[in-house]
C-alpha cells in the first residue's frame, strides 16, 4: 500500500523498552506516533533491575536517542567492570571463567549494563505528549482503507496506518490476532531479586565476587550475582543534562537471580507463584542454607519489595507476522530467556530498524508493506539467533531446560 508522503501515523501498543526506544527514533525521524501503555504511570512497577546491553543494543539506543538523552545513559550506566564472568560451585571452588570478546574495546564512553528503571526513564524524557498511560490495548482491527484502529478496555479507539505490537512477552496484540503462537515453557523458575550493595558487602560477600559477574551451580540451583554500580548519580546528571527530567538515585546494588527446575522446586508451581516478595526471598535463602557463608546470608538482606518470581519462556524459530499493517517488536514476537541478557538488546534492535522502515514510508520514499516486511525478514534472522543463543546460554548454566519444538540448539 503506497502511502505517497502523506506522512503516517504509527500507533505503539506498549511502552516498555521496545516500544519507547521506537517512539524516540521516530520523534527523531519527524515520524506521527502515539504510545498507549497499560502501567497508569512510569514508575507504577518496580523495574529496577539490570539489564547488560550489547554492542548492537547500544548502537540500536544511539541510533534512536537524542544525544543529550544518550549522554545520560552512558553516565549512569555500570561502571565499567571485566568482560566475561566468574562460575564457582556452590562453596565457592572457582569452576570457568569464560571471557567474551566485545568489539567495543576499551572505549570509555562504552555502555555495558544500565538500571531498567533509569533506561525507561530515560527513553520517556521529552516524549510526555505523546504517550498515554492507562490505555490498555484489548484488540486492534483492519479499517478500509489499508488503516487499522487499537480498541482500548475502556471502549475507546484509535486510528493509525500501521499498529506496532510493542506489548511485550504475554502480548494481546498476538493473543488476538495469533492466539496459537506462543512461547514455549522452559520448565525454569526463576526468582529475581535485588542486595544494596553495602548490605551484600556486610553480609559476607567475598571480594573477588564484589565487582563481578559471578554464577554459582548449585546441585539443582543456579545463582546469578551481578553488580551494578553507577558511574554517576542519575538525580545529578539529570539535573545536568535534561533538567526536568527526575531521576532517581536507588544507590549501588546486586542483581541476583535464582533458577530452579520445576521439579526440583519441593513445591508445587501454584505455590511458588502465589509467594510474595518476602516468601520469595526465603525460598531463595532455604535453597542456599547450606552454601558457602559468603552466600548463604544473602537473601536475607535481599529487597523483598523488588522481588518477583516468573517461568523463563522462549519462541523459537521467531517468524515474522502476516497482519500488516499490524507489526510486531520485541518480546511479543521473540521472547527469550535472560540468560545471555540479549531481549531487550533484541527489541531496541527491532525499534532502530523499523524507525529506519517506517521514516522510509512517512516521506514517501517507499512502500509500507514492502518496508516493514523487508524489517521482519531481518528481525527473524537476528532474533532466532538472539533466542537461541539465550537457551544455549541457560542450558549451559541451568542444566535442566525443557526442549523447545522448533529450536535448533537441541542437545547442545
Ligand atoms: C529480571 C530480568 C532481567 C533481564 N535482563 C536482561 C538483560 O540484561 N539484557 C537484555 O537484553 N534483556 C534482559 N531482559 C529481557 C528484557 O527485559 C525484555 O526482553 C525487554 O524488556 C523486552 O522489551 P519489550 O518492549 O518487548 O517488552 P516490555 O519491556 O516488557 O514492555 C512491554 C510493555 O507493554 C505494556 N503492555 C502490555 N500489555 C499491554 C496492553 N494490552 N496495552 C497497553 N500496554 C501493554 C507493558 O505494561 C509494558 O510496559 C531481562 C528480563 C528480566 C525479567
Amino acid at each position: 500500500m503506497p502511502m505517497g508522503g502523506r506522512g503516517i501515523r504509527v500507533l505503539i501498543v506498549g511502552g516498555g523498552i521496545g516500544g519507547l526506544c521506537l517512539a524516540q527514533g521516530l520523534r527523531k525521524a519527524g515520524v506521527d506516533f502515539t504510545v498507549y501503555e497499560r502501567d497508569t504511570a512510569a514508575g507504577a512497577r518496580q523495574q529496577g533491575y539490570r539489564l547488560r546491553i550489547s554492542p548492537e543494543g547500544e548502537a540500536a539506543l544511539r541510533a534512536c536517542l537524542p544525544p543529550a538523552l544518550q549522554e545520560l545513559l552512558t553516565v549512569t550506566g555500570h561502571r565499567r567492570g571485566e568482560n566475561g564472568l566468574d562460575a564457582y560451585d556452590e562453596q565457592l571452588r572457582p569452576q570457568w571463567t569464560p571471557q567474551f570478546d566485545d568489539p567495543r574495546g576499551d572505549r570509555p564512553d562504552r555502555v555495558d549494563a544500565v538500571d531498567r528503571d533509569i533506561l525507561r526513564r530515560i527513553l520517556l524524557a521529552g516524549l510526555e505528549d505523546r504517550v498515554r498511560f492507562g490505555r490498555t490495548v484489548v484488540g486492534c482491527e483492519h479499517l478500509p482503507g489499508g488503516r487499522v484502529a487499537a480498541r482500548f478496555a475502556d471502549g475507546s479507539t484509535a486510528e493509525g496506518d500501521v499498529l506496532v505490537a510493542a506489548d511485550g512477552a504475554n502480548s494481546q496484540v498476538r493473543g488476538r490476532l495469533l492466539p496459537t503462537s506462543r512461547p514455549t515453557d522452559l520448565g525454569v523458575r526463576t526468582v529475581f531479586s535485588r542486595i544494596a550493595r553495602e548490605d551484600a558487602v556486610r553480609a559476607g560477600l567475598p571480594e573477588p565476587l564484589q565487582d563481578r559477574f559471578s554464577y554459582v551451580i548449585g546441585a539443582d540451583s543456579h545463582l546469578g550475582l551481578m553488580p551494578m554500580s553507577f558511574r554517576s548519580s542519575p538525580r545529578q546528571a539529570a539535573a545536568r543534562l535534561w533538567p526536568g527530567l527526575e531521576l532517581p538515585d536507588s544507590g549501588d546494588y546486586y542483581m541476583v537471580v535464582l533458577n530452579v527446575h520445576r521439579d526440583d522446586l519441593g513445591i508445587s508451581d501454584q505455590e511458588f507463584f502465589a509467594l510474595d516478595g518476602p516468601g520469595l526471598c526465603r525460598f531463595a535463602a532455604h535453597r542456599t542454607a547450606a552454601w558457602h557463608p559468603g552466600l548463604r546470608g544473602l537473601f536475607h538482606h535481599a529487597r523483598a519489595d523488588l522481588s518477583f518470581g516468573v517461568a523463563l519462556r522462549a519462541q523459537v524459530p521467531v517468524t515474522g507476522w502476516d497482519t500488516f499493517p499490524v507489526v510486531p517488536l520485541g518480546d511479543a514476537v521473540h521472547t527469550m530467556p535472560p540468560s545471555g541478557g540479549v531481549g531487550a538488546n533484541t527489541a531496541v534492535r527491532d525499534a532502530a530498524a523499523l524507525t529506519g522502515a517506517l521514516a522510509a514510508v512517512d516521506r514517501g520514499g517507499r512502500d509500507a508493506a514492502d518496508a516493514v516486511a523487508e524489517y521482519q525478514k531481518a528481525m527473524a534472522v537476528y532474533a532466532t539467533e538472539g533466542v537461541e543463543m539465550s537457551l544455549r546460554i541457560a542450558r549451559w548454566s541451568i542444566k535442566k531446560v525443557d526442549a523447545v519444538a522448533g529450536a535448533g540448539e537441541h542437545g547442545n
